[in-house]
């Protein structure tokens, strides 16, 4: 084959390497060991993808960089679906067409954005949609923080008072830290100073329960951590959660008790509450008892009921009770409604309606986007 007819080779994302291999890289072209930090700057501060406009580099630098990687945001938005709540939902697409989801909640204060890790997800949680659908793969560092810069792009177009994300939950698609490296670079560019600059305990990894990760996290990252725990025992959190079968409870909060947590606020644990499976008293009671010697915060999630899956969010009364118990156990135990419900905001929900989009005819698409629309527009 001749060498004009190979098929080119993707360039990589300007976003996707460590401080380490852009040294590396300055260090074998002659050019200053910095430029890494001004890239990072241009793209992430001032969201200038053209190198050709990077004013403080060389013109041979300028010239290398643009040649050698991948200039765009990488992500498009296919799709955006705005919550009677305020959050948006946005439905992205990778450049190798993949679909994944994030989601920007604004509030007068803070701009919140839920980031995915992962196209679909390995761990196959019982209640969780992005569980059903299986894995499809990782997300890298650009395209992770690529959605903090789509959700900003989505709030300038909507005109919104405040476009800058503040805060940022690794709680959309996949498991953050089975992604470890990717996540943990783009961690960095969310909180360096030379990137988004925000602030460390204002970024959240959410885990299901990965334990020789969250050791390295703790070692790795000054950012914040949430356990995905959702029950306090073995059995039930095993039949729930299969990753407990292999990082069983025990385990867990061992190296939860060794985590440096210093000033970072402590641990939140989520708990999604499920009719009669994971809701009673005694699961409360067992929980505080987990909870015993870390500094925790519980969020207790409702259930977000969705298409074919037999399990039901928890009765209010229950939720009520449940955090009464906990409250009265000097616990904080705030109730926490998935945001933008109305628009499939909750977690896979929207990637698997275009998945299953994609399978149908496009004409039963349009009748299910029809019924959809008139669904909306009657008043409950
Ligand atoms: N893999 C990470 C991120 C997952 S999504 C983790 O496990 O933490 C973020 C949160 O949404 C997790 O706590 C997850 O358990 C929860 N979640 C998943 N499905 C849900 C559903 N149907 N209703 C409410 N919360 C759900």
């Amino acid at each position: 084959m001749s060498l004009s007819s190979m098929p080119e080779q993707p360039k990589v994302h300007a976003l996707n390497w460590s401080r380490e291999r852009w040294e590396l890289w300055c260090r074998e072209n002659k050019l200053p060991r910095f430029l890494g930090k001004q890239v990072q700057k241009w793209m992430l501060q001032k969201s200038c993808f053209d190198p050709e406009l990077f004013s403080d580099v060389s013109k041979a630098g300028r010239e290398l960089l643009k040649s050698s990687f991948q200039w765009d945001i990488g992500l498009t938005v296919s799709q955006t679906l705005a919550s009677a709540d305020g959050s948006e939902k946005i439905l992205f697409r990778t450049h190798d067409g993949k679909y994944a989801e994030c989601v920007v909640m604004p509030t007068e204060n803070r701009v919140t954005m839920c980031v995915s890790s992962q196209v679909g997800c390995r761990m196959a949680c019982t209640f969780c949609q992005t569980g059903k659908i299986g894995f499809t793969r990782h997300l890298t560092a650009a395209e992770i923080v690529g959605q903090i810069l789509l959700g900003q792009r989505v709030l300038e177009d909507r005109g919104a008072p405040r476009t800058r994300v503040t805060n940022v939950v690794f709680m959309g698609m996949g498991e953050p830290l089975d992604n470890y490296d990717e996540v943990v670079n783009a961690c960095r560019h969310m909180i360096s100073s030379d990137g988004l600059g925000l602030s460390k305990h204002k970024v959240t990894v959410s885990t299901c329960g990965l334990i020789p990760e969250i050791e390295r996290l703790g070692r790795d990252l000054p950012v914040r951590l949430a356990i995905s725990l959702h029950s306090p025992d073995q059995e039930s959190r095993s039949k729930m959660m299969p990753v407990n079968r292999r990082y069983p409870l025990a385990d867990l909060k061992e190296t939860l008790l060794r985590y440096p947590v210093g000033n970072r606020h402590g641990i939140t644990f989520e708990y999604v509450m499920i009719d009669g499976v994971n809701d009673s008293l005694a699961h409360a009671k067992k929980l505080v008892k987990f909870l015993h010697g870390l500094k925790a915060k519980v969020n207790l999630i409702p259930m977000n009921e969705h298409p074919g899956s037999p399990m039901k969010e928890s009765a209010a009364e229950r939720v009520s009770d449940f955090q009464k118990y906990l409250a009265v156990r000097s616990i904080p135990a705030p109730v926490r409604y998935s945001k933008g419900q109305d628009v499939s905001a909750a977690c896979g929900q929207l990637a698997t309606k275009k998945r299953d989009e994609l399978n149908q005819t496009p004409r039963s698409v349009a009748l299910t986007r029809r019924r959809e629309l008139i669904a909306e527009s009657t008043p409950r």
